[in-house]
């Protein structure tokens, strides 16, 4: 049966949703292997190989570990390892995901204060320092902040984030949600002092969804010495015991790694700062259509613009779901729907991964033509505008 297309349309269905991404060949045969035993003696070199190449994606010398999960996972193992049962934390609520992780942390027990934003920016870094200088006793374990916020195609700046703290001379964790964000925007773990990372595979890294990662620095592993929130799937200690020798605790999703290999490979022989650029030119293209269409593009400050999708704000009255259906339905085409307070609202289309100009030029053909019959009103040749730009004539 075919699993990708509710009809038997020819061609390939035009996956643009902003997560999982499109898989590449190469992957796929990758992970085309026999499964091995993964207590074996062959094993430990291939743990051992795919966790050394996971720390240069995630540019970090420390500690990268691998759980068969979904990114909700790695978020979890972050918060488990390193808190206790009512710790204060900060949190910034870009969007939706910021607002999933947060509901997590009120779960398990840790008293989040929720830092607001309108979903068309990235976090506000002012309001964080703030937070901190005013937190004289040290009472804030950590802070937690999406890097790429899905929902609303809104970048934080990290980097920023981490001299907020350092000025303000708090001592707390930072933690990092880069799900969506890594290997295809930079990020850098060691030099942004982040203390943890979470990620997932079916996104940037250009694999099927079924793998999350924690890069964890030495001060997160003091921390999660004293930490007492109940944890045990998720407990670093025997995962980072048992990697010291390239196995893990308990089964790994071994075809999951060979593909993380490769997508590893590809990524640094394309070149990490090759493929941001990439990235960027995708992004920008995809702006300046939707800015020809005479559409907003959900995030408002030029410098928190994501390079990983776009979310696209339809005029009032107008129904973005009901674009996307005609979308799916004509063109057989997936973009990503409004999540939360921004159901119906926008429409995302996902330029992460594996993409070309070429690929995204019909991507946005699809979409021109999707409003076209869904009759939203709109300025046509926003594909020509993309052209010119990526053609080099803008
Ligand atoms: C996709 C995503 C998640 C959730 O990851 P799952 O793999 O669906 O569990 C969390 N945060 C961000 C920023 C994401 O893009």
């Amino acid at each position: 049966m075919a699993y990708f297309q509710s009809k038997p349309n020819s061609g390939r269905h035009f996956l643009h949703i902003p997560g999982p991404s499109n898989v590449p060949d190469r992957i796929l045969r990758a992970m085309d292997h026999p499964t091995m035993d993964h207590r074996g003696p062959d094993f430990g070199k291939l743990g051992a190989q795919v966790l050394e190449k996971a720390k240069a994606i995630f540019k970090t010398q420390s500690h990268v570990v691998i759980y068969p999960a979904s990114g909700t996972g790695a978020w979890e193992a972050a918060l488990v390892n390193t808190l206790s049962p009512g710790d204060r934390v900060v949190m910034c609520e870009t969007g939706w995901f910021a607002h999933l992780w947060n509901e997590m942390a009120e779960r398990l027990g840790i008293v989040a204060d929720f830092v607001k934003t309108d979903w068309r920016r990235g976090a506000d870094v002012d309001a964080i320092g703030q937070k901190l200088r005013d937190d004289k006793s040290h009472a804030i374990k950590a802070v937690c902040v999406v890097h790429n916020e899905t929902s609303t195609g809104a970048t934080s700046r990290i980097a920023e984030v981490r001299a907020a703290m350092d000025a303000a001379g708090h001592p707390a964790l930072l933690l990092v949600d880069t799900i969506s964000g890594l290997g295809s925007m930079d990020y850098r773990h060691d030099e942004w002092g982040v203390d943890v990372t979470v990620s997932g595979s079916q996104k940037g890294l250009m694999l099927p969804p079924g793998l999350s990662f924690n890069a964890i620095s030495a001060k997160a592993i003091e921390a999660s010495k004293s930490a007492k929130l109940t944890r045990s799937f998720w407990d670093w200690k025997p995962m980072l015991a048992a990697n010291a020798t390239g196995y893990f605790p308990y089964t790994p999703a071994t075809n999951m790694l060979y593909a993380l290999d490769t997508a590893c490979d590809m990524l640094l022989e394309e070149g990490l700062d090759n493929v941001f650029a990439r990235h960027d030119r995708m992004a920008e293209a995809t702006r300046r259509a939707v800015r020809h269409w005479g559409l907003e593009v959900q995030c408002e400050d030029p410098r928190h613009f994501s390079s990983v999708l776009t979310a696209v704000r339809l005029p009032e009255g107008h129904s973005a779901n009901a674009l996307r259906a005609t979308i799916l339905e004509k063109f057989n085409m997936s973009l990503g729907n409004g999540l939360g307070q921004l159901n119906d609202r926008v429409f995302r289309i996902g330029h992460l991964g594996d993409i070309t100009p070429l690929q995204l030029v019909g991507a946005l053909g699809g979409v021109e033509m999707g409003l076209r019959a869904a009759g939203i009103p709109h300025q046509a040749g926003g594909v020509q505008v993309a052209m010119d730009y990526l053609g080099g004539n803008a």
